[in-house]
Parts: C-alpha cells; structure tokens; sequence
C-alpha cells in the first residue's frame, strides 16, 4: 500500500493524488498530512494500519513535530517548490543589475535547504549583475 486518503482511509497511488472514493484532494497542509500517512514516511504495514484507523473512524491529527518533517521533505523536493514567479524573477534580475546582486545570492542561501527551485533561479539571476560588478570593479581597478 502506497498512500492512503486521510479523509476516508482509502488506498491511494500516490500521497498527493485525488481519492477515487470519495474526491478528497490534499492541498496546503492536508498535503503534509497525506505524505506523513504515505509510504515515502511509513512503512507498508504502517500505512495499511492508518487506512484502517482512519476507516474505523479516527481522525488523523499529526504533530507540530511531524507537520514539520513533512514541510522538510516536501520543500527539499524540487517538483513541490513551484519556484519565482516571473515578476519575482524581473525584480532580482532588475535588482541585480541595477543595484546590487548580493541579495539574489543571500536569497540562494536562504532558501536552498527549503526552496531549491527558488534558490537556483535566483542564483541564475544573481550571475549577470555579479559578472556586471565584477567586471566594473576590475575595469576600474586597471584606470
Ligand atoms: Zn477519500
């Protein structure tokens, strides 16, 4: 068993997918949830054991503790991060050129562990501005 609906216990191929029975779709942090109940978490017989908790009629509430590692595990996954949207990438490309790309790097820092398509954007961003700089500072060293 691979994932389980966290509303009515049914088996799911996969966490992040519609129940069949009865429509409930994970989003936000019913999404958290329903990988903490999948087998990317537990193990086969665990997951089996929570559809049939949650068939008897329990509700699943996880931990802030548990809410957290999902949030990690999640986040680190590069197809769960949807990234910059492109206004977001205009302002650090435009940021970067005109002002300073040190934030696009700080932000590369900041969100690499937790946001990794966000990070590598704004690195790619970061590239131009800091070649721009480097190479004014060079030139200005050299007159
Ligand atoms: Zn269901």
């Amino acid at each position: 068993m691979n994932a389980v609906c966290a509303r009515c216990g049914e088996e799911k191929g996969g966490y992040h997918l519609v129940c069949a029975k009865c429509g409930h779709r994970p989003v936000a942090e019913g999404l958290q949830i329903a990988w903490l109940l999948s087998a990317e978490n537990l193990t086969p017989e665990q997951v089996r054991g929570v559809s049939e908790r949650i068939k008897a009629g329990e509700v699943i509430r996880p931990t802030d503790k548990q809410l957290m590692k999902a949030r990690r595990a999640l986040g680190a996954s590069f197809d769960s991060d949807p990234g910059l949207t492109s206004m977001q990438r205009v302002g650090v490309l435009l940021l970067s050129l005109t002002l300073t790309p040190l934030p696009a790097w700080v932000c590369f820092a900041w969100w690499l562990s937790t946001r990794p398509r966000a990070a590598w954007q704004a690195l790619t961003l970061a590239v131009p501005g800091s070649v721009v700089y480097f190479g004014l500072g060079v030139w200005m060293l050299l007159n």
